[in-house]
């Protein structure tokens, strides 16, 4: 098993440094992988010229699964748009064909007083959101700005074929069946054809999942639903951009952007994992970065692509403990608690595998 480590930009480095000393730790216990690095974001424009250098690409082609940290930087802001580092991860996924983001949104009870919302609301919460990655209005054509009636008109087209949308459906039953066997599939069908369309060939694909308990929602009520009575979700699946809307709602109900893994997988399994959260400028360096979402990540490669859940819950049994044991980094930090940097996180970490 070949994992890509991108470590990416900010505190990238930081948070990947400590997920690959867990993996150290697993490999020492007999886990069977081989870890190759390779320049990804901002620091591939430094050091190559461009955010997906040629080595990378076929690094990631060759990996079974990739640990990415995260990339990007208020200096690469002002760089022509095919030379941003955002580029470099929309084209991976592409390239890779990872269709399929999965996004949990657990709050540990430990954590509960971390959300904006009230504990009661919040304590408990687990929603899997499975957003479509690789379609929808932000790879579809025409696009562009151009003169029209004197005037500059920006356009953009939201479009998905029945099989893109099929594909991700079955994720969303599978991923629902292997939890409370609820699915609420999120569209805009009263305004738009595109989401009828992904509303019929959902409601076809639910067919083949008599088991799961299949359930529609319009986009703007699944936002307010999400606020008010989150609970109420276990599987969520949905378009790129609405998917990327909710799932950063759903977390952020979590009120630990330092603590949500992600999982981007194609049609075998093969994955991207990488925390939610982005590279973090204003504490790149610091040692002050949580990285339990980085090693929570870890835990669902094992999960996903190498099909190892064994090393998968002691990773996510340590993170349990550390939160128990009161170890807390500054951005989930309470007065009484064991305030810690990233490298005594990580200790904490390793202490419990
Ligand atoms: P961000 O997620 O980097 O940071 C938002 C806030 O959360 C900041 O205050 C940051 O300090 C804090 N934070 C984030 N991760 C944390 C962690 N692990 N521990 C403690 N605190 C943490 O979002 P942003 O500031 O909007 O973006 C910064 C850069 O990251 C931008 O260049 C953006 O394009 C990029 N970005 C990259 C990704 C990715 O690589 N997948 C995702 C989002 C943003």
């Amino acid at each position: 098993m070949k994992i890509a480590v991108l470590a990416g930009d900010g505190i990238g480095p930081e948070i990947i440094a400590q997920a690959v000393r867990v993996l150290t730790e697993l490999q020492r216990d007999g886990l069977k992988v081989e870890l190759e690095s390779g320049l990804l974001g901002g620091c591939a424009v430094d050091k190559a010229g461009v955010p997906f250098p040629q080595e990378t690409q076929k690094l990631v082609t060759e990996a079974d699964a990739i640990l990415l940290g995260a990339v990007g930087g208020p200096q690469y802001d002002t760089l022509p748009r095919t030379q941003r580092p955002e580029q470099g991860l929309l084209r991976i996924r592409k390239l890779l064909n990872l269709f399929a983001n999965l996004r949990p949104a657990i709050l540990y009870p430990e954590l509960a007083n971390a959300s904006t919302l009230k504990p009661e609301v919040v304590a408990g919460l687990n929603i899997m959101i499975v957003r479509e990655l690789t379609g929808d209005i932000y790879f579809g054509e025409p696009r562009g700005i151009e003169q029209r009636n004197n005037q500059r008109v920006g356009f953009n087209t939201m479009i998905y074929s029945e099989s893109e949308i099929r594909r991700i459906a079955h994720v969303a039953f599978q991923t629902a069946q292997k939890r409370n066997r609820q699915l609420c599939s999120v569209d805009k069908m009263n305004v738009l054809e595109c989401t009828q369309l992904w509303r019929d060939v959902v409601t076809e694909t639910a067919q083949d999942y008599p088991d799961v308990t299949l359930s529609h929602m319009l986009v703007d009520n699944a936002a307010m639903q999400l606020v008010r009575d989150p609970k109420q979700f276990d599987v969520v699946v949905t378009g790129n951009i609405f998917g990327d809307i909710l799932s950063d709602e759903a977390s952020m109900l979590t009120g630990s952007i330092g603590m949500l893994p992600s999982a981007s997988l194609d049609e075998n399994n093969k994955g991207m994992y990488e925390p939610i959260h982005g590279s973090a400028p204003d504490i790149a360096g610091k040692n002050m970065a949580n990285p339990l979402a980085t090693i929570l990540s870890l835990a669902m490669m094992l999960r996903y692509t190498f099909n190892q859940e064994v090393p998968a819950q002691r990773i996510e049994n340590a993170v349990k403990k550390v939160l128990i044991q009161d170890y807390r980094t500054a951005d989930i930090y309470e007065s009484g608690m064991r305030q810690v940097g990233t490298v005594e996180m990580g200790d904490a970490v390793l202490k419990n595998l």
